[in-house]
């Protein structure tokens, strides 16, 4: 499993190092509007502990970590009103996956018919 790099840009986010729109934050995660949105609502959710990918977080997190990041993740959708029409969630992993940011997230798109 690859090695966390505290460089990467999620972490200086988290570090406040680097803005976000931010969209709701707790003690496990940190939600806020991906940069360049693929739908008119595209939010990504991202844990705060060092966790590289979804591989990483189902392997090493936490019972409570887990739960709170997806507890936070169904929460963030109810609060954006897309529970009722719905949407989609997508966690791209590793490089055949089509991982960019080596700091695990999920992607919430909505807004639309997908
Ligand atoms: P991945 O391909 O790793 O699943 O997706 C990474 C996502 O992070 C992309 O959708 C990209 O637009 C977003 N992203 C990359 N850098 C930044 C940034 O500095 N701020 C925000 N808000 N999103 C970013």
């Amino acid at each position: 499993m690859a090695t966390y790099d505290d460089d990467n840009i999620f972490a200086k986010i988290l570090r406040g190092e680097i803005p976000c729109k931010k969209v709701y934050e707790d003690e496990h995660v940190l939600a806020f509007h991906d940069i360049r949105p693929q739908a008119p609502v595209h939010v990504l959710v991202i844990p705060k502990g060092k966790y590289v990918s979804f591989d990483d977080f189902s392997a090493e997190a936490t019972p409570a970590e887990m739960a709170g990041f997806f507890r936070a993740v169904g929460k963030v959708a109810r609060d954006l009103k897309l529970d009722a029409p719905g949407y989609r969630l997508l966690a791209n992993t590793g490089a055949d996956g089509g991982q960019e940011v080596p700091h695990f997230h999920v992607h919430i798109f909505g807004g639309r018919k997908l």
